[in-house]
């Protein structure tokens, strides 16, 4: 049987946050319980926002949680021309054209809209004749034709999840008009060329999960198992977000000690029977997929 490959990949624009701190923990207990590795990837595309002293940090309170790893792969700000390959292997496989949509142009009030509330990308690029498209000025993003094909796959939280790729979320972006590549891509051909097996994170992400089957798909990639983790919320019911700066490990660790907070998420995740202090790896035993909780995870 081949090696059960996880990772964490975080993106280190900030402090880590109790949430993150969540999905690494299960990814870990997930690929070690399964005799695994982990790899480390820094999510750093957004050069503007991301720097290496938060990337550092991360490192750190993963070390201080009792998170380890295996070997970290090179980030994705160095990454371009491995992204770039990917991109040219695409246009020769699929619909790829140039866009020269702005956000605003597409935030028309009668723009059809995916469930997640994002338009729909209308037509209007994918049909431009060649003639039109070297008359258009300044550079172009590039759009993916999403087929009318429905992808599924089995969420190992969340059970069979599908969507159309057409009508659920329309021609997506792969390279900004800016040369940025967007992390639908990007994270496909990391997890892929890094040999990831598994796929452990919080289920915000879940809508993604077709786009970047069918991507990996696409470029030839081998199949992964996805889990999507509960989002911790407030008792409102407010998710908890990087905004929350008194979740942040910055702040955490001025007042537990690192068994305290894992056994805390452990606790109210349904992984343990009652709230003690422990660490990830006294959990690794015990640990099993089907005792986490579904709903949102109340911490606050
Ligand atoms: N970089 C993303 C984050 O920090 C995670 C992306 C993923 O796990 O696919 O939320």
């Amino acid at each position: 049987m081949s090696t059960a490959v996880g990772r964490f990949a975080p993106t280190p624009s900030g402090r880590m946050h109790l949430g993150n701190a969540f999905a690494y923990l299960l990814a870990w207990l997930s690929a070690r319980s399964a005799g695994g590795e982990i790899v480390l990837r820094m999510e750093d595309l957004d050069t503007l926002r991301c720097t290496d002293a938060f990337a550092e940090g991360i490192r750190r309170d993963l070390r201080w949680l009792g998170l380890d790893w295996d070997r970290e792969t090179p980030p994705q700000k160095l990454r371009t021309e491995a992204y770039e390959a990917a991109l040219e292997k695409l246009k020769s496989r699929a619909n790829v054209f140039p866009c020269w949509c702005t956000r605003g142009s597409l935030n028309l009030v009668n723009a059809p809209h995916a469930a997640d509330g994002h338009p729909i990308h209308p037509a209007s690029c994918r049909l431009r004749s060649e003639e039109e498209r070297r008359r258009m000025k300044g550079p172009p993003a590039w759009r993916l034709e999403a087929p009318d094909l429905t992808v599924g796959f089995t969420d190992g939280v969340y059970g069979p999840y599908e969507e159309n790729l057409k009508t659920g979320c329309g021609d997506f972006v792969l390279r900004r008009a800016d040369g940025v590549f967007v992390y639908q891509l990007a994270v496909v051909v990391d997890d892929g060329e890094a040999g990831v097996t598994q796929v452990v994170r919080g289920c915000d992400l879940l809508s993604s999960t077709p786009r970047q089957i069918y991507l990996g798909h696409l470029l030839g990639l081998p199949e992964m198992q996805y889990w999507h983790v509960p989002m911790l919320t407030d008792r409102e019911g407010r998710k908890l977000s990087k905004r929350d700066a008194a979740m942040d490990l910055g702040q955490l660790r001025q007042t537990h000690r690192p068994e305290e907070l894992v056994g805390l998420l452990a606790f109210r995740s349904g992984l343990i029977p009652r709230e003690e202090a422990v660490s990830p790896r006294e959990l690794l035993g015990e640990f099993r997929w089907d005792k986490l909780k579904k709903e949102d995870i109340v911490i606050l």
